[in-house]
């Protein structure tokens, strides 16, 4: 039997074609697993059913075979997903957190509409209007995490080791459960991360407050699990213009590449850029990984240093 030292997942969510943005961050993941001899777990993230399509499903299946991205644990087809892995099968570990989130007066209801939180200046940061309010629990109610004032969280990130982030000023009491009663990203990624054993985690540099929210809870629930969790957040990839890529089926989703007979080897280069790695010629997902065991990006200075 092979014992994992680390465990680290792509979770990626059925609500869009992919494009080449996640498909760097699966391959540095990947990379990060075969760099450390460690196990790669696939988590479809499907609690939004309103945008999910069972294109967009099929779609993850086959970027992932065509970035040549293998994974040890995690559903093998659409059938499979379905029956075992869908996100809606672990509705009760969600409910169960958050439950004990209220039993502990961590969390307060919001009824702010979607126009109230655009108009109120700080957007999207929320500016805690319902905080004190004491509004009662009603079914349609959004729940917030309330964040003491001047909240900062720091983390020795695998990619950038000085990370800090301001959570009071950058995020503001977030929510956990949504007014359609599902779980918040926040809250479903944190319980479905412990619920996987994750050790390690890849994401980008647009999910630096997620993390400093989750590393936040995790001090309420001592969940020393979470906790020593490494995170790695890489630059985020932009389209010609400097945007952000979003899942659209434009020229920057990995379908139409695929449809067009192109190989990842720009997305092998970015990838490998990210990582800082050497310019040296490679030309498949295989080589990526054997560069990353030659210089192993993910040992940060301070870590090495430890
Ligand atoms: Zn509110």
């Amino acid at each position: 039997m092979v014992i994992y030292k680390m465990k680290t997942r792509i979770a990626p969510t059925p609500s869009g074609f992919l494009h080449v943005g996640n498909a760097v961050s699966f391959l540095i993941t990947y990379c990060l697993a075969k760099s450390e001899n460690g196990k790669l777990l696939l988590r479809i993230d499907d609690l939004d059913r309103e945008r999910f399509r069972k294109e967009y499903l099929e779609d993850i299946f086959y970027a992932l075979d065509w970035l040549g991205i293998q994974y040890d644990e995690g559903p093998s087809s659409l059938a499979d997903f379905d029956k075992y892995w869908s996100q809606h099968h672990r509705l009760s570990l969600y409910d169960l957190a958050l439950k004990s989130a209220l039993e502990q007066g961590w969390v307060y209801a919001c009824d702010c509409t979607r126009k109230d939180l655009m108009t109120s200046g700080n957007y999207p940061v929320y500016n805690g209007k319902c905080r004190d309010l004491k509004k009662s629990f009603h079914e349609k109610s959004a729940w917030r995490w309330r964040i003491k004032e001047d909240t900062s969280i720091h983390w020795v990130d695998l990619l950038n080791p000085n990370t800090t982030v301001n959570l009071s000023e950058q995020m503001g009491d977030f929510v956990v459960k949504q007014k359609n009663g599902l779980p918040s990203y926040q809250l479903g990624s944190y319980v479905d991360d412990l619920h996987f054993n994750i050790t390690h985690i890849i994401r980008g540099a647009d999910l630096l407050t997620s993390t400093a929210a989750q590393l936040y809870v995790a001090t309420h629930w001592k969940s020393t699990d979470f906790q020593r969790i490494h995170f790695g957040h890489h630059p985020l990839i932009t389209d010609k213009n400097g945007n952000k890529l979003s899942k659209s089926a434009g020229s920057e989703s990995l379908k139409s590449l695929r449809e067009t007979g192109k190989t990842p080897l720009t997305i092998i280069e970015l990838a490998r850029n990210s990582l800082g790695l050497p310019d040296e010629k490679i030309e498949t997902t295989a080589e990526l990984v054997q560069l990353c065991l030659a210089y192993k990006p993910f040992l940060n200075e301070k870590i090495r240093s430890i």
